[in-house]
């Protein structure tokens, strides 16, 4: 074993199932993990070698799975504080239901209502959150900052989406015209985020992307200058695409073709690009995917919560599109957990045309970690536990109630009740211990969420 630089220091875990999702998807019954510093230095099966310096934490893992951390790739944090509202709605009349209290933001509680969700996920084993925020009312403060603020304070690896809406309904949009931004203006705004905000290094803790919202609220124009921005810039691109049978209508009443060929034709295929949703997608549209490389955020339960049906994921996979899961904005799906959507995610395609061959638990694991550090281009630094990765890393807790008589560790955590974090390790850092947040407190969270969602349905109904 080389000796290391003095100020590194070392992490053990060991007697713990291990679930690597490499290529070859290697698991050990009992198996250990060795950390230096932020990144994983040496795993495999039995204890870890003898004479390991600089240990300064030694796990027992017994009881418990090891898996790298969760991946979201797709959600709106401003909507923690708005959960619940239009519970029976579909997802264009759930938004105009929605719009006028969500054009009342503000940056306290765009901050609060991004602790709430990252809480929430990182709390289940998200090592890596993202979020797609593109509501910017005018004199709301600095909506994107207060995120990535927030972020910062969990201590979780972010992709911040600067998403922009320029389409409102006196052009034909959905959105009222008060909460949409003129084109200029927010792709100036966009560029602003990334200049200011984007780490393109190796083990960033932060990631921009150009992400205009839906083609039913943002202009052509916004959407083709946003792909050269991206492109412009060597930063990823996200929107939402073929989420509802109104929405393939809408494309082609407006632009005479349906969503993917609307996409193609401004620019937005390629393997830079990952996109919300894709549940309305035909065979020729799945197969442009594959051959572009441009990536799914399936969302499984707010696609459920919405009537928005059910995403090929299966097709899609093997048409070899990479697909990650999202947890959504919590307007349409007020659990807020990534790690529950490992099974709902493999119930819902279940219940699609490929039945009990649709996806197995592997797959749905393999989806929440490498598939989602694919779409959102970390793959080659999280998303599995490999030699030379970060040390973004979960340790499920196995031998409660709940799993201790499920017999495949993997299974238990897919199929199984939503399992408790006994560590969780972002950058080789703990951020997650017994299930308790270690950077922040949850109650005060928790307060701050109930009291800013108070006060924007006030505002918001005085506006109203
Ligand atoms: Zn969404």
């Amino acid at each position: 074993m080389a000796e290391t630089a003095p100020d590194s220091s070392r992490v053990v875990i060991e007697n713990c199932a291990i679930a690597t999702v490499d290529a070859e998807d290697t698991e050990y019954a009992s198996g250990h993990l060795v950390i230096n510093d932020n990144r994983i230095e040496s795993l495999g099966a039995g204890p870890a070698p003898e004479g390991l310096t600089h240990v300064t934490r030694r796990i027992d893992g017994t009881g418990h799975l090891l898996t790298p951390g969760l991946v979201n790739t797709h959600h709106h944090y401003y909507q923690w504080l708005t959960r619940g509202l239009a519970t029976d709605s579909n997802l264009f009349n759930w938004l105009v239901a929605l719009y006028p209290t969500w054009a009342r933001i503000d940056e306290e509680m765009v901050h609060a209502a991004a602790r709430g969700s990252l809480a929430m996920m990182v709390r289940g084993g998200v090592t890596t959150a993202m979020d797609h925020h593109y509501v910017f009312p005018r004199g709301s403060g600095d909506l994107l900052g207060a995120e990535i603020r927030a972020a910062a304070e969990l201590g979780v690896r972010f992709t911040a989406a600067r998403g922009s809406m320029d389409r409102g309904e006196s052009d034909g949009g959905l959105p009222p015209d008060f909460a949409v931004e003129t084109t200029e203006g927010a792709l100036k705004a966009t560029e602003a985020a990334i200049d200011t905000y984007h780490d393109a290094s190796f083990g960033s803790m932060l990631h921009i992307a150009v992400a205009p919202c839906s083609p039913f609220s943002v202009s052509t124009e916004l959407m083709r200058q946003g792909a050269e921005l991206a492109r412009r810039k060597g930063v990823r691109l996200h929107t939402h695409g073929s989420e509802t049978a109104e929405e393939e209508k809408f494309c082609h009443e407006l632009f005479g073709m349906g969503p993917t060929d609307y996409f193609e034709s401004t620019g937005w295929l390629g393997e830079d690009v990952w996109m919300a949703h894709c549940v309305h997608m035909t065979d020729a549209d799945i197969a442009a995917f594959g051959r572009t490389k441009t990536g799914a955020a399936h969302c499984p339960s707010s696609n459920a919560r919405l009537g928005a049906g059910i995403a090929r994921v299966p097709d899609m996979l093997e048409a070899g599109v990479p697909v990650g899961l999202g947890v959504d904005g919590t307007a349409s799906n007020e659990s807020g957990e990534l790690h529950t959507e490992l099974r709902n995610a493999l119930l819902v395609n279940r219940l699609g045309p490929h039945k009990e061959n649709a996806l197995t638990v592997r797959q749905s694991l393999r989806m929440g970690t490498y598939g989602g550090a694919q779409v959102l281009g970390r793959a080659q630094e999280t998303g599995s536990l490999e030699p030379g990765k970060l040390a973004d890393a979960v340790l499920w807790k196995l031998d409660g109630i709940g799993h201790s008589s499920i017999a495949d560790p993997v299974a238990a955590l897919v199929l199984g009740a939503a399992a408790p974090v006994t560590l969780s390790f972002v950058n080789g850092k703990p951020v997650v211990e017994n299930g308790r947040l270690l950077n922040a407190d949850e109650d005060e969270i928790a307060r701050g969420a109930r009291d800013e969602s108070r006060r924007l349905a006030r505002i918001a109904a005085q506006a109203g």
